[in-house]
C-alpha cells in the first residue's frame, strides 16, 4: 500500500496535502513538522479524514500519541527509541488502533544491528515492525531484501527500506518482495526523508502496487538521475502487460554491485563510467559490442550474462533514414563513450570520418583505433564541405542549453543546406546547434531519436518482444 508522508510545516498546509494526496492508500501525518499542532488541532486533522491514517511524531510526544488512539486512528508510528517499557504500555492501550514500531539509522545500514533490532522489535509484538536505514553503498539494499524475506518467512508485517539516493531502489521492489506499504512524497520537494520517490512514480510508472516479484531489469551507473530510461522501459512493460520493472542503480563499485545482483537480475543497460569496465564481468560479449569496446546492454540468459551495444544501431539508424552514409565526409566532435560507438558505426557503413575532440590525445587513441582522420576542437573552422556533422559531447544539454559545440557563424562554413546534424544530446530534444542547424536549411537528428532507437533493440534483447 502506498503511504504518502504529509511533511507540511503548519496546520493549514497539512489540511491542503490531504486533501491533494489522492494517489494515498493511507497517508502518515508528521505531527514533528507541524509547527502549530495541538491536541485540538490533532482531533480536527484525524476527523476531516479522507484516507486511513498513521501518526508518528519523531519528538516522541506520548501525549499526542496518545490522544491518536483516543481518536482512533488507525496506526500510530512508535520509534524504538521511545522505550520498550513504554511502547509495552502504548501498545496494552491501543483499542483499534493498530502499532508500528519503527528503527532508523540515518547514516548507514548495518546488517547486524538490524538484525538485532528487528530481533528486539519482534519481542513487542507490534503489528509491524519497521526498519529504516540509510545505503551508503548500492549492496545495502540487499540487507533489506533479505529481511523482509526473513519476515515473510516468520510471518511478520514488515515495512523495510533503505533511504538515500543508492536505497531508492528498495523503495520500488520491498513492496514487490512482500513489504505492508511503501512510504512516498506527495511531490518532488515534499520529502520527508532522503530520497522518497513521489507517489505519482510509484505507482503510474513502477507500478508498484500491480506488481508481485517481477523480473528486474535497470540501468547501472553513476550518475544515473538524468537517465530518462526508467520510463521508456516501465510504460512499455506495463503497456505490455509485462511482470517487469526497470530501476537505476546508482553504483561505485561495479564488480561488487554485479557480485550481489547477478541472480537477481535479468537485464542491464550499462551508462557512464562503467560501459568499457563492466565487459570484463560479462560470460559472452556480442562481436560488435566487442570490436567496439563497449557495452550498453546486459541480457541473463540461462544464468550467463551476455553483453551488447545498442547505441551504434541506434545512432547510425536515425542517420541513415537521413543520408546514405557510404563515401560521405562525417566529421564527429567528441570522443567519449558515445563517440566510440557512433565512429564504429560511420567506419562500418563506409563514412569517410574525422574525429576532433577538446583533448587532442584521446581523439587520436580512437582515430588511429578506427584508422581515420583526428584533429583538435580548437582547429573545426579548417574543415569545410561536412555532410554529417556529429556532436558526441555533452555540450548544449541542461541545464547548459545556450551553449553549442559549434557557433552559427562557423557551422555555416562547415555544412550546407544538404548536411545533416545530429546532436547525441537527448535533453532537451532541440539543442541550440540543432535551432541553429535547422534555420541554415540542414536536416537535423534529435538525441532523443537516437536515445529511443537505442532502448528499442535493448527492449527486444531483454523481452524477446518488440517496443
Ligand atoms: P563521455 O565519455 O564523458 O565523453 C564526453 C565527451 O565530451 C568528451 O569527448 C569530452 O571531451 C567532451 N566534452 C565534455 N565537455 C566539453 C566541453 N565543455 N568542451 C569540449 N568538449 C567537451 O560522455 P559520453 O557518454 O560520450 O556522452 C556524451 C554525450 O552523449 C552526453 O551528452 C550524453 O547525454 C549523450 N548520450 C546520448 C545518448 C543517446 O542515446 N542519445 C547515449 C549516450 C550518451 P574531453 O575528452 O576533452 O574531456
Amino acid at each position: 500500500m502506498i503511504v504518502i508522508s504529509i511533511t507540511a510545516p503548519t496546520m493549514k498546509e497539512a489540511l491542503l496535502d490531504i486533501k491533494q494526496a489522492k494517489n494515498a492508500d493511507l497517508i502518515e501525518l508528521r505531527l514533528d513538522l507541524i509547527k502549530d499542532i495541538t491536541l485540538s488541532g490533532l482531533e480536527k486533522l484525524i476527523k476531516n479524514k479522507r484516507k486511513r491514517i498513521i501518526v508518528t511524531d519523531r519528538r516522541k510526544r506520548l501525549k499526542l500519541i496518545r490522544k491518536a488512539i483516543e481518536l482512533k486512528v488507525d496506526y500510530i508510528d512508535l520509534d524504538i527509541m521511545v522505550g520498550e517499557e513504554t511502547i509495552r504500555e502504548i501498545i496494552s492501550e491501543k483499542n483499534n488502533t493498530k502499532v508500528i514500531v519503527s528503527f532508523h539509522d540515518y547514516r548507514k545500514t548495518d546488517k547486524r544491528g538490524i538484525n538485532r533490532r528487528y530481533a528486539q522489535i519482534k519481542k513487542l509484538k507490534p503489528d509491524v515492525i519497521k526498519i529504516a536505514a540509510f545505503a551508503r553503498d548500492i549492496n545495502d539494499n540487499n540487507v533489506i531484501f533479505d529481511l523482509i524475506k526473513k519476515a515473510g518467512i516468520e510471518n511478520k508485517k514488515i515495512i523495510a527500506l533503505c533511504m538515500g539516493k543508492k536505497g531508492q531502489v528498495s523503495r520500488i521492489l520491498s513492496v514487490m518482495y512482500g513489504a505492508e506499504f511503501i512510504f512516498c512524497s506527495l511531490r518532488e520537494g515534499k520529502e520527508a526523508a532522503p530520497g522518497q520517490i513521489t507517489a505519482e512514480t510509484l505507482k503510474n510508472i513502477y507500478r508498484v502496487c500491480d506488481l508481485k516479484e517481477p523480473k528486474i531489469f535497470g540501468l547501472v551507473g553513476n550518475p544515473v538521475k538524468h537517465s530518462k530510461g526508467f520510463i521508456v522501459h516501465n510504460k512499455a512493460f506495463g503497456k505490455m502487460n509485462m511482470r517487469n520493472v526497470y530501476v537505476n542503480f546508482l553504483v561505485e563499485d561495479l564488480a561488487g554491485f554485479i557480485r550481489a545482483y547477478k541472480g537477481m537480475i535479468s537485464g542491464l543497460s550499462v551508462t557512464i563510467p562503467f560501459k568499457r569496465e563492466v565487459i570484463k564481468y560479462l560470460d559472452k560479449v556480442d562481436p560488435i559490442a566487442e570490436e567496439i569496446g563497449a557495452v550498453n546492454t546486459i541480457v541473463k540468459r540461462a544464468g550467463k550474462l551476455i553483453g551488447y551495444n545498442t547505441d551504434v544501431k541506434g545512432a547510425i539508424d536515425a542517420i541513415k533514414e537521413k543520408i546514405n552514409i557510404r563515401n560521405k565526409k562525417v566529421l564527429i566532435i567528441g570522443a567519449g563513450g558515445v563517440v566510440r560507438a557512433i565512429a564504429f558505426g560511420i567506419k562500418k557503413e563506409k563514412g569517410k570520418l574525422v574525429i576532433i575532440n577538446r583533448t587532442v590525445k584521446k581523439a587520436e587513441v580512437l582515430a588511429k583505433e578506427l584508422n581515420c582522420e583526428y584533429g583538435g576542437l580548437d582547429k573545426i573552422n579548417e574543415y569545410t564541405g561536412i555532410d554529417v556533422l556529429i556532436n558526441g559531447t555533452s555540450i548544449g544539454m541542461f541545464p547548459d542549453v545556450n551553449k553549442t559545440p559549434v557557433k552559427k557563424t562557423l557551422l555555416r562554413k562547415i555544412v550546407c543546406r544538404e548536411s545533416v546534424v545530429f546532436d547525441s544530446v537527448y535533453n532537451p530534444s532541440m539543442t541550440k546547434l540543432l535551432k541553429d542547424a535547422a534555420s541554415l536549411g540542414c536536416s537535423v537528428i534529435s538525441g532523443e531519436k537516437m536515445f529511443i532507437n537505442q532502448a528499442g533493440h535493448q527492449f527486444k534483447l531483454f523481452t524477446g518482444r518488440r517496443m
